[in-house]
Order: C-alpha cells, then structure tokens, then sequence
C-alpha cells in the first residue's frame, strides 16, 4: 500500500516541478489545461467554421443543399444515416490525429473522446444513440500499434453520453491491402467483406454511433455501419474526430 502512496506523492511532486504539457503540441503553460490540451489547441480543433454535410460529414461550399446529401455522398449512398466531425483533416486535429497513431498517444486519444462528447453531445442524443462501437483493427494491427485509437476516443464517448460500449461487438477478420495511392473505388472493393458481428452481440433496434479517427473516403466506416445493418441496427450514425 505504501508503494502506491509513495508514487502518488513523486506523482505531485512532478506535477509541481514540471507543469503538465498539452497532449498536441507539449507547451506546458501556465493556464490550466482542459482535456490535457491548451486553450491554443482546444480552440483549434473545435472551431469547424465550414458548412459540413450532415450525412457525411464533408465540407461542402457556403449555401449547398445538403437535404439529400452532397457531391460526395450522393454518388455512393454510404451505408451510415449521418455522420459528424470535429473538423477538416488538418493544422492541430491532424497533428492530433498523427500522434495517437501509436500507443503512446492513447491518453490524448481519451481526452479526444471527451472533446467529441462536449462537441456533439446534444446532437447525438437527440440521433438517439444508445450503444457505441469502435471501427475495429485487424488483430495483427493493433498488437503492433499497442492499442486500437478508434476504441480510446469511442470508450470515453461512451462514458461522457452514459451509452453502451461494445468493442467487442465488431470485428475486423482481414487486413486491407496497402496501396501506395488507393482510388476511392479500390478502397471501397478492398473493404467488402473485412467485417464481421460477434455471435454475442445484439444488435436489433440499437441506434448504434460508430466511431473512429478519420474518415477518409468513408468506405471504411461505410461498410463497418452496413454489417451493423445486416445485423439488425436499427440505425447507424458515425462520428469522427476528422474528414479528410
Ligand atoms: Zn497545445
Ligand atoms: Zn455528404
């Protein structure tokens, strides 16, 4: 038990002598941080001044009509029924995004999690979500990045809206192909097929929030929210911290 005091206690010595750093671009100020970050860097990714598509979550142009969808999403009828985002795939949200690539990052994934709930909160409770599941790793990728990103911002998603989270519900049972510049469309034949429901899971009449990092052509979660489906979703929203 002393053990334990005694780290607690070099733990707030440390804090006295070296003020925590914010989580994206280490400055240690002297203002409190919230959710690890700086004011600089909480601002930064928080303020999506775009209009965005809110079936798909892309930047659309000022005054689009986005009552059926965009340029992007129309063509390919994704298998989500809405999705959202912090912001565009760039400046500190893709710093943020490149830092919890790797294991080390997964506390600043926790706090991006927290920041979505205080972001999309009223949003995703008025979707009706009631149940949250990360976009899984394949086996192999996740035992060498040390942790799966997506279920580290999706589990405090989770806690900060009350819900269920179920990591375990969706698995990935192959890896993708790496193309050094994959098409739209070799992505999306690249992906059929990559996803399966747990014979645990149930999933009949959940309005399930599917989460990850980034969504690049949205063919990833696009089939992810489409196994859901098949599986009995009532409704599949996805919520990303990015759109590219
Ligand atoms: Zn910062
Ligand atoms: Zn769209």
């Amino acid at each position: 038990m002393w053990l334990r005091e005694l780290a607690e206690l070099a733990h707030g010595v440390a804090h006295l002598l070296y003020p925590p750093a914010c989580l994206i671009c280490d400055s240690s100020e002297t203002e409190p941080l919230r959710h690890g970050l700086c004011s600089n860097c909480l601002r930064s990714i928080t303020a999506d001044a775009a209009e965005v598509c809110p079936w798909c979550a892309s930047t659309v142009g000022p005054h689009t009509d986005v009552t059926r969808g965009c340029v992007v999403c129309l063509p390919h009828s994704f298998g989500f029924d809405g999705a959202y985002r912090l912001g565009p795939y760039e400046g500190r949200l893709r710093e943020a995004i490149l830092r919890i690539k790797n294991a080390a990052g997964e506390p600043l994934a926790e706090m991006l999690g927290r920041v979505v709930v205080d972001q999309m909160a009223t949003e995703l409770k008025a979707a009706g979500v009631d149940l949250v599941v990360p976009v899984p790793l394949h086996w192999r990728r996740r035992w060498s990045r040390g942790y799966n990103q997506a279920a580290a911002i999706g589990r405090e998603v989770a806690a900060g809206l009350g819900i269920d989270f179920r990591p375990g519900w969706l698995r990935r049972i192959r890896g993708v192909m790496q193309y050094a510049q994959p098409s739209a469309s070799a992505r999306r034949e690249n992906i059929r097929g990559a996803f399966r429901v747990s014979h645990r899971a149930s999933f009949a009449s959940r309005v399930v929030l599917l989460v990850d990092d980034v969504m690049t052509t949205g063919s990833t979660l696009s089939e992810a929210a489409r196994v859901l489906r098949v599986a009995g979703a009532a409704k599949v929203i996805a919520a990303v911290l990015a759109r590219a």
